[in-house]
C-alpha cells in the first residue's frame, strides 16, 4: 500500500551531482531536470543571487551578462566539493524544483558522487540533501550509477569495466558482484581538455580565448582518432599582442594535437586500472571490454583510440550524459536490492 502510494506520487529522487552538470530524477518519469552544477554569486560573498534562485541554468545566463559584480561559481570544479555551502544551496535549489508542486511525504534521495570525494565531503553532500529536505538519503560511487545505467551485469561475478569522463573528472573503475574492485580517479577530463585547446590557441595562433569558445571547438571539430573528413572551424579570440579581436580559422588535426595530452592521460589511467586488476577479471574484460560514458566518451574517436591503445573492446553507453543519472533511477526501483551497498545518512547520526 505504502509502495503504491509512494508511486503514485513519485516522491523518490535520483541525482547525479556532476562537476558540470546535476541531472534529477523521479522514480517513473525519468529525467526531470538536466542543468549545469553552477550558482551565480555577489563577488565577495557566499550569497546565491535571487534570493537563492541563481542556480543551474539561470546561473549561467546571468554570468556574463551582468555587471562584474557577479561571478559564477561551480561548487565540484575538479571533483571536489570546493565550496560546501555553496554546494548545499545547489542542491537545495534542484530538489526544491524537481519536487514542484509536490507534497506529501519527503523524498528519498540517491545522490551519485565522485569516488574521489574525501569522507568530509561525502558527510556535507549527505546533510545538505537532509536539510534540503530528503527523508533519507543514499550515496552511490558514480562509476557505479554509471555500470547500473549502462545495463552492465554489474552484480555477477564477472567483470564489468567504465570509465565516466566528465567535466572535471574521469572516473575508471572494474566492477564485479556488485561492487568496485579497482578503480581510479584523474582530476583531467572536459575541462581540461578545454584548457589544453585555449593553451594551443595562444602558443600557435597568439589568441586568448576564453572556457565557453574552447569547448565549442572541442564539441564542434574535437576528435581523438584521425576524422574521414577533417573539419575547420572559425574561433574568435583577442590577439595577445594588440590586444584587439581577431578570428582565425582552425583544423580539426590542430584540435586533435592539443586534446593530445589530457586523451592520452585518460587513456594512460584506463590502462593502469587494466594493469591492476587479477588475471581472472582481466580475462573478463578481453572479452567485455569496458564502457565509455559521460560527456567527455562523445569527443570524436576517443572509443577507437582507446581500444587501438588498450587492447579491449571500448563502445558508448547509448546516451553518455545521462548513464549515471539512469543508474540512480534503476538503483530507486530496485532499492531493497542495492541498498545494503549504498552508503547511508542513517548509520551514524
Ligand atoms: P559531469 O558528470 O562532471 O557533470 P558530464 O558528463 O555532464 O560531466 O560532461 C560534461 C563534459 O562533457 C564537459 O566538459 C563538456 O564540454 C563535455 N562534452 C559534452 N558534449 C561533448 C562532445 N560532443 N564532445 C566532447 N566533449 C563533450
Ligand atoms: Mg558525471
Amino acid at each position: 500500500m505504502i509502495n503504491r502510494w509512494r508511486r503514485l506520487f513519485g516522491v523518490d529522487l535520483g541525482i547525479d551531482l556532476g562537476t558540470a552538470n546535476t541531472l534529477v530524477c523521479v522514480q517513473g518519469e525519468g529525467i526531470v531536470l538536466n542543468e549545469p552544477s553552477i550558482v551565480a554569486v555577489q563577488n565577495g560573498t557566499n550569497r546565491v543571487l535571487n534570493g537563492g534562485c541563481a542556480v543551474g541554468t539561470l546561473a549561467k545566463q546571468m554570468v556574463g551578462r551582468t555587471p562584474s559584480s557577479i561571478h559564477a561559481v561551480r561548487p565540484l570544479r575538479d571533483g571536489v566539493i570546493i565550496d560546501f555551502e555553496l554546494c548545499e544551496a545547489m542542491l537545495r535549489y534542484f530538489i526544491r524544483k524537481a519536487r514542484k508542486r509536490r507534497w506529501g511525504i519527503r523524498p528519498r534521495v540517491i545522490i551519485a558522487v565522485p569516488s574521489g570525494i574525501t569522507p568530509v565531503e561525502r558527510r556535507a553532500v549527505l546533510n545538505s540533501a537532509e536539510r534540503a529536505g530528503a527523508r533519507q538519503v543514499f550515496l552511490i560511487q558514480e562509476p557505479k550509477a554509471a555500470g547500473i545505467g549502462a545495463g552492465l551485469p554489474i552484480a555477477e561475478p564477472m567483470a564489468s569495466m567504465v570509465c565516466d569522463i566528465g567535466g572535471g573528472t574521469t572516473e575508471v573503475a572494474v566492477l564485479s558482484l556488485g561492487d568496485i574492485v579497482v578503480s581510479r580517479s584523474l582530476r583531467i577530463a572536459g575541462d581540461e581538455m578545454d584548457q589544453a585547446i585555449i593553451e594551443y590557441l595562444k602558443r600557435h595562433y597568439a589568441l586568448r580565448t576564453g572556457e565557453p569558445m574552447a569547448e565549442r571547438l572541442k564539441i564542434e571539430i574535437g576528435s581523438a582518432y584521425p576524422l574521414e573528413r577533417e573539419l575547420t572551424a572559425e574561433v574568435r579570440g583577442l590577439d595577445l599582442i594588440s590586444g584587439l579581436p581577431r578570428k582565425a580559422t582552425v583544423t580539426s588535426e590542430e584540435i586533435r594535437e592539443a586534446l593530445s595530452e589530457p586523451v592520452m592521460a585518460i587513456i594512460d589511467a584506463v590502462k593502469g586500472t587494466l594493469e591492476q586488476c587479477d588475471p581472472e577479471l582481466a580475462a573478463d574484460l578481453v572479452d567485455n571490454g569496458l564502457v565509455l560514458a559521460g560527456g567527455g566518451a562523445l569527443l570524436r574517436g576517443i572509443d577507437r583510440q582507446m581500444s587501438e591503445q588498450c587492447g579491449v573492446p571500448v563502445r558508448l553507453t547509448e546516451t553518455p550524459l545521462t548513464t549515471v543519472a539512469q543508474g540512480t533511477a534503476i538503483c530507486l526501483e530496485h532499492l531493497d536490492e542495492w541498498r545494503s551497498t549504498l552508503e547511508s545518512g542513517d548509520e551514524d547520526v
